[in-house]
């Protein structure tokens, strides 16, 4: 591993400060001062050579009390950037009010990773593109025009939803499609203050620049996540298909969230996993389905339009039909729970 400088400042304001470009830093950017929490991504990937900050600021000493509290009240549900994703999917209120999100937790990584892993790392976590873990293939989001060792190798688990000619990496994250799902929105502070993200707009699409993942500025630390109440919150579900049933990322998922009107879909909140290269909102499945009763072809109908700008590549085009079997089915189990 290479050397790099270490601090665990205790307060947010410090952090900050420490994050802050310094001119002595060859990267200018977030790559080249990190904060670290659970670490279980960002070790991983200093220890492959993928990830060379030149700082790391730890965070897990920070005193603030928000950064580590879950509220649920009227207005919604408020999760500090700390708090551990085992503690998240355990919690009483959230299991009841926001299903969708306990289950998009539970069903992600190990449960010692998941004890380990805080939610604001979870919703940065980069992807696991094989030919991005291996330093040895040219990787444009690894290395700014090198190429895309991805698009003509072996891209089985690669995404077929918002690719570019530069990348097709997916965005593996299982937490970040019940956020977008259900509108969530992402609290950031930075050297220019505090301010409120749609978390829609945290990821950025790969497009000519895939190494720059996030909107966020490099030294903007994630302070809270924030989820607005609705009436579609309880009944909603997490369903993630994977190669196997434990521990492992998904090749397709669907977070659902429905308000129903006897069996008319008043509205509906579906995003994508496994299929995408962001957290993906599938905006046109939602309008395919509003005002329509709910039944196997107005969910296979939603499901034609999630995927109709699909575009896959030479091993991949497996991943159209069964995403949209995936929402269809998770559409009708969300249809038929009881709240
Ligand atoms: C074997 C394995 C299987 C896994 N399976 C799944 C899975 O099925 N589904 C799934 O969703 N995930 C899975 N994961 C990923 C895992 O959930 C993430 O590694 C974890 O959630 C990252 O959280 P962390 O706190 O450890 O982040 P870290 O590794 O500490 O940080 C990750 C990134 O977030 C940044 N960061 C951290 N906190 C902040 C903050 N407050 N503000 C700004 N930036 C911040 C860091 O700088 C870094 O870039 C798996 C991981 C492993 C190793
Ligand atoms: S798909 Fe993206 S992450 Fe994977 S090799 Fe290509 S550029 Fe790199």
């Amino acid at each position: 591993m290479r050397s790099f400088a270490y601090q665990a400042p205790h307060d947010i304001e410090t952090a900050i400060a420490a994050a802050a470009f310094k001119p002595d830093e060859k990267v200018p950017t977030r790559a080249g001062t990190q904060y670290i929490a659970g670490g279980t991504n960002l070790i991983d990937y200093m220890k492959l050579g993928v990830a060379r900050p030149e700082r790391l600021i730890d965070v897990n000493q920070l005193a603030e009390p928000e950064l580590r509290l879950i509220e649920v009240d009227a207005g919604g549900l408020r999760l500090g950037a700390l708090v551990r994703m085992a503690d998240a999917e355990e919690h009483h209120d959230i299991k009841r009010d926001y299903p969708v999100i306990a289950e998009s937790l539970r069903l992600a990584a190990s449960g010692q990773i998941r004890n380990m892993a805080s939610l604001a790392g979870n919703v940065l976590q980069r992807t696991r593109c094989e030919y991005f873990r291996e330093t040895s293939w040219a990787c444009n989001k690894r290395e700014p025009g090198s190429g895309c060792a991805a698009m003509g190798g072996v891209n089985r688990q690669h995404a077929v939803l918002g690719v570019s000619d530069a990348c097709i990496a997916t965005y593996h994250g299982d937490f970040a499609q019940a956020l977008i799902a259900l509108d969530a929105i992402v609290e950031a502070q930075g050297g220019n203050g505090r301010r409120k993200i749609a978390f829609a707009d945290l990821h950025r699409r790969p497009g000519d620049t895939p190494h720059v993942e996030t909107n966020l500025a490099p030294d903007e630390l994630i302070v809270a996540i924030s989820v607005p109440a609705g009436p579609w919150t309880r009944r909603s579900r997490y369903l993630k298909v994977r190669d196997r049933e434990s521990y492992a990322f998904a090749l397709a998922s669907a977070a659902v969230a429905l308000d129903l009107d006897g069996e008319k879909v008043r509205h509906a909140r579906i995003a994508l996993g496994g299929v995408a290269t962001v957290p993906w909102r599938a905006r046109e499945a939602e309008q395919a389905l509003e005002g329509e009763a709910l039944d196997e072809a107005s969910a296979a109908r939603a499901a034609d339009a999630a995927f109709a700008a699909a575009q896959p590549h030479d091993h991949n085009a497996f991943k159209i039909p069964l995403g949209k079997q995936t929402l269809v089915r998770a559409l009708l189990e969300t249809r038929d729970m009881k709240v």
